[in-house]
């Protein structure tokens, strides 16, 4: 029985029971009548506040809630905008440089042909042309991927023979630092749909940047698992982290915080991997490093 109700019924209660016991003075029963209707309409005021209060509180969590939703979207409507813009552009500034850069690298080639032997400075400056076309012609085809990566072409991919690839890969290309290489593949994980080739460049990406951060001697490990219905690969390594200040921005174009970094990785690989469907997700790990996690929608085959 709510406050108001019960209030009413004691009042009710008290003055029948004075006037059956034969009081004859009018004014006690008065009084308490009218303390207890007083106390019956606070107590419903008190009820009905407290209803109030429960259901404002309701709406707050709501529309807090809501205002999480929008501003989860806005971000990725404004990430996404810059992502098409920059997109158009670098695709028209990139085949507009490639030609003059094939011209310039072409004529160091004659030239280091046609002039018989160099001097040593002579065949340094040759050498440089050659070396810096092919650096700039690897950073128009990272632009161009991330313009407009080709439509993936799906296919049901053993995961661990497409991880031992990336890891032989990956250890072929390390220079100058030793690395300790795991790999962690959950039992009975069969075939899983995706384009094999995209999502080798995604993990090398992942993997040359986890190394990167790596110190001499550090681990770095590949893992694939289920996770619900999707397929996570994740690439965790001890490194120096992200500072928290930079978490929000890792999946912007450009951004880098490497002296000859191109910040283009991390972005084309996030595109590549929502085109088939999935997302790519970087997480800091609770001790030290970071993991990045594949994540491909479950259409996995068994094996
Ligand atoms: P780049 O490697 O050319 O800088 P990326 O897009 O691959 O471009 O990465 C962007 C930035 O994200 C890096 O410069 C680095 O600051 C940060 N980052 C990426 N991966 C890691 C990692 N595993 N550990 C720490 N920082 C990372
Ligand atoms: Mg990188």
């Amino acid at each position: 029985m709510s406050g108001w109700r019960a209030a009413l019924a004691v009042s009710a209660a008290a003055a029948a029971y004075l006037v059956i016991s034969g009081g004859t003075e009018r004014r006690p029963i008065v009084e308490l009548l009218a303390w207890l209707l007083l106390t019956a309409a606070l107590a419903g005021a008190t009820a009905h506040e407290r209803r109030l209060r429960s259901h404002y509180q309701r709406i707050a969590e709501q529309l807090s809630t809501v205002y999480g939703k929008v501003q989860a979207n806005f971000e990725g409507m404004k990430r996404a905008e810059r992502l098409s813009s920059i997109g158009q552009l670098s695709a028209g500034l990139a085949h507009e440089i490639r030609n003059p850069l094939a011209s310039i690298s072409g004529a160091a080639a004659i030239l280091a042909r046609s002039s018989g032997p160099l001097d040593a400075t002579n065949a340094k400056c040759l050498e440089i042309i050659r070396s810096e076309c092919d650096r700039l012609n690897g950073l128009l085809t990272n632009f161009l991927s991330f313009a407009g990566p080709r439509p993936p072409r799906l296919r049901a991919v053993q995961i661990e023979p497409l991880l031992d690839n990336v890891l032989g890969l990956t250890a072929h290309g390390i220079r100058g630092k030793h690395i300790h290489f795991e790999k962690h593949v959950e039992d009975g994980l069969g075939a899983v749909e995706c384009d094999p080739e995209q999502i080798e460049q995604v993990l090398l990406n992942l993997m040359i940047n986890a190394i990167e951060a790596s110190p001499d001697n550090g681990t770095v490990t590949l893992s694939a698992a289920t996770r619900n219905s999707s397929i996570v690969i994740g690439v965790i390594d001890h490194g120096h982290g992200v500072a928290p200040a930079h978490i929000d921005r890792l999946f912007d174009p450009f951004f880098t915080t490497k002296e000859n970094g191109t910040g283009l990785g991390l972005p084309v690989a996030h595109q590549i991997v929502r085109q088939m469907g999935g997302e790519l997700l970087a997480q800091a790990n609770p001790t030290s490093g970071m993991t990045f996690s594949v994540v491909l929608p479950g259409r996995a085959a068994r094996a």
